[in-house]
């Protein structure tokens, strides 16, 4: 087979029942008019990758957007040709607890689905209501007890922490809700103010008070103490598992290896070149349903072996010092950590000396209160990087 090799494949799912004010993703009120021709388009982009690359994977996911948003034909129509003659080691589906019924959850086990990534965000219901979610923590509990009825025995639940109105209190009781679900993976974010969402807004003309960083630090800490205590791993700044369980898909992500995005907004980063699938339905679906026979649709060859077919935004070489800088700044965010490159130990010592990272055989890794500080530590990795090019010039 020709091109690259794909082990890693993302698919964007642009639909959610309803956009949340927080949300900065390529994302828009689902739409039952768009949802065929989307899955429609998915399929033809699929196919053409078949034929133009390696694609055998070993990790699948399906994100948005909530992909559980389509409906039960579409998502059936689209597993089906993304699972054909693949059998991925994990297959995750990001679900809504307003958009799955016992029939679809049975019908994604079925199809392959063996991972499921539930968005909870909180179990307290004036929190769920300053964050725009339709559902209440009892939904949750249900949804979840229903994914656990229909068989699926790898279930993460999302968090947020930060949600104005917010307490100390509240952390402790969504978290303890969690806990008591015995999910095997548990994703705690901080709530972040993106440019061109409501929540920016209401910050920036003044209704809400800036967030503060110390009460963020002390959920952060406070998530980290009452997670590892119950046995769950910290293997990203967010990310918590119980052994064995951590997300595989995302791990490829920070370890910087290749993947492949289909769907309108997926970015893909394959062979040194990174680039985005248009972010409009519309002209997404219009492309690759005029791909019909596949090889009528124009390509652009970006190296030996590596064509680009489709609208794309955002397209661009990696050169090595990109790579990285993007190697040591995700690196330094998981429990694998980085390399002890020999022009970053003074660096290197330094952070251990203050508490920041471990040292041992060779890598460094970050400590409890380094994850909290992950940011500050790349950029610290970026200038000793920087200092060490304009060294060499
Ligand atoms: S459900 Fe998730 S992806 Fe959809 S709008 Fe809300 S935060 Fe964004």
């Amino acid at each position: 087979m020709n091109g690259p090799v794909i082990e890693h494949l993302y698919v964007h799912i642009p639909f959610c029942p309803r956009v949340c004010p927080y949300c900065n993703f390529f994302v828009q009120p689902a739409d039952r008019r768009l949802s065929a021709p989307l899955v429609d388009a998915l399929i033809t982009q699929h196919r053409w990758w078949r034929d133009h690359s390696d694609l055998r994977p070993r990790t699948l996911y399906l994100g948005g957007g909530t992909p559980s948003a389509l409906d039960t034909r579409s998502l059936e129509r689209l597993m089906r040709a993304l699972l054909e003659q693949v059998e991925p080691e994990e297959v995750t589906l990001e679900v809504n607890p307003t958009t799955v019924s016992l029939e679809k959850a049975l019908l994604l086990r079925d199809l392959g689905v063996n991972r499921i990534s539930l968005g909870a965000q909180s179990f307290q219901a004036e929190e769920l209501r300053t964050l725009g979610r339709q559902h209440t923590p009892e939904r949750i509990t249900a949804t979840y007890e229903l994914l656990r009825h229909a068989g699926f025995r790898n279930i993460n639940i999302d968090l947020i922490f930060g949600t104005p109105g917010g307490s100390e209190q509240h952390w402790a009781q969504t978290l303890q809700h969690t806990l008591a679900l015995r999910p095997e993976h548990i994703s705690a974010y901080c709530l972040t103010y993106e440019e061109d969402t409501p929540f920016f807004e209401r910050v920036a003309s003044g209704q809400w008070a800036h967030p503060d960083p110390e009460r963020e630090a002390r959920l952060f800490r406070q998530a980290q103490q009452v997670l590892t205590a119950a046995g769950y791993g910290q293997y990203e700044v967010s990310n918590y598992a119980r052994p064995g369980y951590h997300c595989r898909h995302n791990s490829a992500y920070w370890r910087g290896q290749d993947y492949l995005g289909l769907g309108p907004g997926a970015v893909s980063t394959l062979s040194g070149w990174r680039w985005k699938n248009i972010p409009h339905v519309e002209i997404y679906t219009a492309t690759w349903s005029h791909a019909s026979p596949l090889t009528t649709l124009q390509s652009v060859t970006l190296a030996p072996g590596l064509a680009l077919a489709g609208s794309v935004v955002d397209l661009e070489a990696l050169d090595a010092q990109t790579l990285r800088r993007e190697r040591l700044m995700l690196g330094i965010r998981t429990a694998e950590g980085i390399a002890c490159e020999r022009d970053l130990t003074p660096l290197l010592a330094r952070l251990a000396d203050v508490g920041l990272i471990q040292i041992d055989r060779q890598r460094a890794y970050p400590t409890l209160e380094g994850f909290l500080q992950a940011d500050a530590i790349a950029q610290e990795l970026f200038q000793a990087v920087d200092a060490c090019i304009q060294k060499d010039i």
